[in-house]
């Protein structure tokens, strides 16, 4: 009998855990994106100026979009506003994951680029989420293969990290990786070079999100927004390979506005990892961006996820 008793709580406490474990699916099935669309921008006094808005309101200003030949793409530079405190670039570590496909809806719903830093091992996995990312026209960067502390290892291991990673993301189609973000931040100037040796570049972050650290959607975007500075790249850290991710891709469209709001404009990395910014005045649709140097990364040393 006390063991019936006890084979009955035992199977209680199995369906409660495997409730919780299934809770973050249930909610990510409930989850639903903002409502702000590309042309939501417009009324909240930005232009989108996307070229395949046909339905732009006569008389605003039209601010182009330097954008891929492919219309159906992002384009790689969202002018959303007059640009006039400069450009913001949003990357995304630790993906891909069961969050990914909403994140590029979200994305591609408000045309706006953007910096996906895969780890390798979840390629396999998730296929069909990475090439739904690289036919979008988002930038594919390694964020290694397992997510190693790669101060923590050797020589060797390192480069077993980025190659296997690109490897596996040669083996689903994206081939020519040529950006690199080292978990947590954390490199040095021989991993620098290993990188390099592979005609890879370091890209690191000026706007931390903090997202894995907790808050809602708009407490994620006020921590990134606080952290824009005007006349200078800019380049957010978020996550969407986090349980806590689909917080902080709700926190995009509410970054995008306000940032557009306050007068910055959304660009793409080029493959040395600096931001994709438009020649003054230039006409556009354009094939011609002007790198612009980073400053000298003022990443924190507190590891990220
Ligand atoms: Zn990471």
């Amino acid at each position: 009998m006390r063991s019936q008793h006890s084979q009955a709580r035992i199977l209680r406490r199995s369906v409660l855990v495997a409730c919780l474990m299934l809770l973050p699916l249930l909610m990510v099935e409930t989850f639903a994106a903002s409502d702000l669309t590309a042309a939501d921008l417009s009324t909240a006094g930005a232009t989108t100026g996307v070229s395949k808005l046909a339905a732009k309101p006569v008389g605003q200003p039209l601010l182009d979009v330097i954008g891929t030949p492919d219309s159906d793409r992002v384009p790689q530079t969202a002018m959303v506003s007059d640009c006039r405190k400069g450009y913001v670039a949003l990357t995304f570590d630790d993906g891909p994951s069961i969050f990914t496909p909403k994140l590029v809806n979200t994305l591609e719903r408000l045309e706006i680029p953007a910096a996906f830093f895969i780890v390798g091992y979840r390629v396999k996995g998730h296929r069909k989420i990475v090439q739904q990312v690289r036919d979008a026209g988002f930038t594919i960067g390694s964020h290694t293969w397992d997510h190693a502390n790669l101060l923590a290892v050797g020589p060797k291991r390192v480069m077993r990290e980025l190659r296997s990673t690109n490897r596996a993301l040669a083996a689903v189609g994206v081939e020519k990786i040529s950006l690199f973000r080292p978990p947590y931040g954390l490199t040095n100037k021989r991993i620098r070079k290993q990188a390099r040796s592979l005609q890879m570049s370091h890209v690191m972050w000026t706007a931390d999100s903090n997202d894995w650290r907790g808050g809602g959607p708009h407490q994620i975007a006020n921590r990134v927004l606080a952290q824009l500075r005007p006349h200078t790249p800019n380049i957010v850290l978020q996550h969407d390979g986090l349980s806590r991710s689909m917080y902080s891709i709700r926190a995009v469209p509410i970054i995008v506005k306000r940032a557009a709001q306050r007068g910055y404009c959304f660009t793409s990395l080029d493959q040395r990892g600096n931001l994709v910014i438009p020649e003054a005045g230039a006409p556009a649709p354009g094939p011609t961006p002007t790198p612009s140097p980073l400053p000298a990364p003022t990443t924190s040393v507190v590891p990220a996820p």
